[in-house]
């Protein structure tokens, strides 16, 4: 964070010194005291079960130079001299900063939003910008209206470029996050049906994401993932030059020669017109895609095709999605119980008929939340998908799961178990799992499948 003085926060933020010197500066901003780092300003927030207020005079202590709060505090806090600055509301305070910070920095802002693969895209763009300078990137899946402040704030000067997840829950919050963040370059991965319950049709959904669109200004960039049908048209919205990146050898940047790998995938990256081999690692013909959409944004800031295919190379997968482990009786595990979709379910199941190279393949599918009224269908869907790709077994675990074991029955599917809880599941896991097969295993955050994995591979 750009230092700034106490004086100069209560000026950005609205608010007023009410106690100690305001001319002491703050150099970053916290709001945990537990990691703290000297010289930050120290935000309370008053949280639903911790007021932040409690841990004022402790975060003072531990060497925060300063605290936005929003009530006044008791004569122990205030007979300090490090100043105290009362603010109206601690979250707006903190995005007013970061709208202060934003306008200090002159390099690319990247937006990335979409239903799936919004932090693995965001990762792959901030290792290709990497290549060209420090880059500040969300860190973990920090997309919202605080998140994303926060990360604006982490920077250090020495930045030159910068990716930001943004992540909605309705319409009008993108829109939110790019009155702060000002992108000058968005993404959006794809529509899909996540938070359907919230939004009510896909439609609002694409209206949702479009927003990214609308704040790209004119001499900006748009980077869409070809061939998906509500990006084609929402791409109007935007004053920004649009690119597209996927597959097909229609689309500005491409994939061809795909050969899946040890690790991950190997193939040509094709990016206005000219080539590349990528060696990615991690699984799937959706991280293809992914990369190409950062190969695609590096392009269009004259990065080096190839020092970022060379960075490509090391990225680490995260935690929970797409890892491959050895599991007990020679079980190959694909853990990708980070989260689920229809559309993610999808790609997750072409990865496992593709890592089975022959062996048994089996998909332990849990319940997808948040899909509103195409909950059902959209179950039902991934059930029949299981039976037309040729999965071998299909153990559905969850209440909604009981669409997906309906679907792939109803498919045709011969082998289909259901389970009504996980508990049930875990108790006859060891029988219902075959030895030497490969278990994708996926559902839900809610559902908490990593205890799946977990089983499998306890020795
Ligand atoms: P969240 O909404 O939780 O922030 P996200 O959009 O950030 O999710 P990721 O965490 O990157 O998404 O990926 C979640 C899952 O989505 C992955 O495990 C994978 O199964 C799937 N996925 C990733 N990229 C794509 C894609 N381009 N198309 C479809 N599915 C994808
Ligand atoms: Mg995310």
């Amino acid at each position: 964070m750009t230092p700034l003085s106490a004086a100069f926060v209560a000026k950005i933020t609205n608010g007023k010194v009410i106690s100690g010197d305001s001319d002491i500066v703050m150099s970053g901003l916290s709001i945990d005291s537990r990691k703290l780092r000297s010289g930050d300003m120290f935000v309370a927030f008053e949280g639903a079960s911790v007021d932040g207020h409690r841990f004022v005079l402790q975060a003072l202590s531990a060497g925060a130079n300063g605290a936005i709060v929003t009530r006044p505090l008791d004569p122990d806090v205030s007979s300090n001299e490090k100043p105290i600055v009362l603010v109206e509301n601690a979250l707006t305070a903190v995005q007013q900063l970061a709208v202060h910070e934003r306008a200090a920095f002159s390099g690319p802002v990247i937006g990335v939003t979409g239903s799936n693969g919004k932090t693995t895209t965001k990762d792959m763009i901030a290792t290709v910008f990497s290549t060209g300078g420090a880059c500040l990137s969300t860190e973990g899946n920090l997309n919202t209206e605080l998140g994303l402040p926060l990360t604006l704030l982490r920077r250090v000067g020495t930045e030159r470029s910068m990716v930001l997840e943004m992540g909605m829950r309705g319409l009008g919050q993108i829109a939110e996050l790019c009155r702060i963040a000002q992108p000058s370059a968005g993404i959006i991965t794809n529509i899909g049906q996540s938070h359907l319950e919230l939004l009510g049709s896909q439609e609002r959904i694409a209206d949702a994401k479009g927003e990214l669109l609308e704040a790209l200004p004119r001499d900006g960039v748009a980077a869409l993932t070809f061939g998906d049908p509500w990006l084609e048209r929402i791409q109007s919205r935007t004053k920004a030059r649009v690119f597209w990146y996927g597959l097909s050898d229609a689309a500005d940047a491409f994939a061809s020669e795909l050969e899946s790998t040890e690790r991950g995938t190997r193939f040509q990256a094709n990016v206005f017109g000219k080539s590349v081999a990528v060696d990615l690692p991690t699984r799937g013909q959706h991280n293809v895609i992914n990369a190409l959409g950062a190969l695609l944004l590096g392009s269009v800031h004259e990065l080096n095709l190839s020092d970022m295919a060379d960075a490509l190379h090391n990225l680490r997968a995260s935690v929970g999605r797409l890892r491959v482990i050895n599991g007990r009786s020679d079980r190959v595990l694909i853990d990708d119980c980070y989260n689920a979709s229809p559309l993610s379910m999808k790609a997750s199941l072409g990865v496992l008929m593709e890592q089975a190279k022959g062996s048994t393949t089996v998909a332990v599918l849990g319940d997808m939340f948040e899909l509103g009224s195409y909950e059902r269908q959209g179950h039902l869907e991934v059930g029949a998908f299981c039976a037309e790709i040729g999965v071998d077994k299909v153990i559905a675990v969850g209440e909604r799961a009981a669409w997906m074991a309906e679907g792939a029955k109803a498919a045709g599917h011969p082998h289909v178990e259901y389970f009504a809880s996980k508990s049930e599941l875990l108790h006859h896991l060891e029988q219902v799992v075959p030895s030497h097969s490969t278990v994708l295993v996926k559902a839900s955050r809610g559902m908490a499948l990593e205890d799946v994995v977990a089983f499998l591979t306890r020795v």
